[in-house]
């Protein structure tokens, strides 16, 4: 449902206009804009248990103030889409490929994707379902299509910063009967609009820059098709991966600062990033937005923001540790998206395929020229 005040049937707006409304329902006097967290287990319902609230696992209205806010962002006048949060971006992820796969069907994963993917495909393949992996760059997961049911894109991808084509991988998928769901985690709606380009499923973690400010886990499926959007429901009841009616509140609450933080955010990401490409060592600097780098051809076609990551590689482990050790304005944490930012070897999960030196820098929403002096006077610092 996509039916809030901002959505369908509103005027036609811009993106920080559709934000500080998204999902607000009409103003009732005395009451306040957006409403309070309703914490519910169960509600009144006498007779027969009709919906739309009659238990505290299957709806709640500050959910449902959400997930139309969500809508408005992700799928701006398009009728029929339908959103659903979680209580975390794995749980929305898993949401979408366990009510979607049965046994005997195959998925296609990135192999550069998010580090839980791998502990996905375990479970997967342990219920009989086959997992074919390719890498984002290039669009490789085209090569592995034939005879899936569903594909799974991450662009640009966590941390290696790979686009694909999503419009292309989506016609392709498509002819051959597959559905295709992209995670936009690392875009956001303001990023990138999946559905707009053919997508089944616009997944994501609200963990990262949609919630903003490190405090809150949270994740939403955003699709368009009714059936499958009901076994996606189904799921959800069936597991309990529920937010609490306090987190998606403070979502909501952070939805109408998106524009702001991401517009910042990105604008800084580049200046960094700039920065990087022009220090003396070679650091191999990833950013999407970045002219130079190989993703910004496809990157510039579908996205409207290249997002708040940037990422880089120092000669060595220590190097890196001594680099993060000396930054005073970036936190050594993982996540990204906040408004503080943050920085960390990633090497140090040993999920990703990455080099030991190798940073993934979220860009928060300091003032730009501080932090690249601290990046920079960081760099300085630990070198050799
Ligand atoms: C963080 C992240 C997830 C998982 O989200 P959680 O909210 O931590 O469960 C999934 N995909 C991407 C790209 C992520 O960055």
């Amino acid at each position: 449902m996509n039916d809030s005040a901002a959505g369908r049937g509103g005027p036609a707006t811009g993106e920080g206009t559709r934000a500080v409304r998204a999902g607000l329902p009409e103003p009732v006097k005395y009451e306040p804009t957006l409403p309070g967290p309703v914490f519910a287990a169960h509600y009144h319902l006498p007779g027969d248990p009709t919906g739309p609230y009659a238990y505290g696992r299957d709806d709640n209205p500050t959910w449902t103030h959400l997930e139309r806010a969500i809508g408005d962002l992700e799928a701006p006048g398009q009728d029929g889409v339908e959103t659903l949060v979680f209580a975390s971006g794995m749980a929305a992820i898993s949401s979408v490929v366990f009510s979607q796969l049965h046994s005997g069907e195959t998925v296609v994963l990135p192999s550069d994707g998010y580090q839980a993917l791998p502990l996905l495909r375990t479970q997967l393949e342990s219920y009989g379902i086959e997992v074919r992996t390719a890498p984002t760059g290039g669009d490789t997961q085209l090569e592995v299509l034939d005879g899936a049911k569903l594909l799974w894109i991450e662009t640009p991808s966590n941390p290696g910063l790979d686009v694909c084509d999503i419009r292309r991988l989506v016609e392709a998928a498509h002819a051959r009967g597959a559905l295709v769901a992209v995670d936009n985690t690392l875009a956001t709606p303001l990023g990138q609009r999946p559905l707009e380009l053919g997508a089944d499923f616009s997944v994501a973690s609200g963990t990262k820059q949609l919630t903003g400010h490190g405090d809150v886990l949270l994740g939403y499926v955003v699709g368009r098709d009714a059936e499958d959007m009901a076994a996606v429901r189904r799921w959800r009841k069936i597991v309990g991966a529920i937010p609490g009616p306090m987190e998606a509140w403070l979502a909501h609450r952070s939805v109408a600062t998106l524009p702001l933080r991401v517009d910042r955010q990105s604008g800084t990401a580049l200046a960094v990033a700039e920065a990087l490409r022009d220090w003396p060592e070679e650091l191999g600097v990833r950013y999407p937005g970045l002219m130079s780098d190989p993703s910004y051809k496809i990157a510039s076609q579908q996205m409207h923001r290249y997002g708040c990551v940037v990422s880089f590689t120092l000669p060595t482990r220590a190097r890196a540790d001594r680099f993060l050790g000396a930054l005073r304005l970036v936190d050594d944490a993982t996540s990204f998206g906040g408004v503080r930012s943050t920085a960390e070897r990633r090497g140090r999960w040993g999920g990703d395929a990455v080099p030991e030196g190798f940073i993934r820098l979220s860009v928060g929403a300091e003032d730009p020229e501080d932090l690249v002096a601290d990046v920079l006077r960081a760099l300085d610092e630990s070198a050799d």
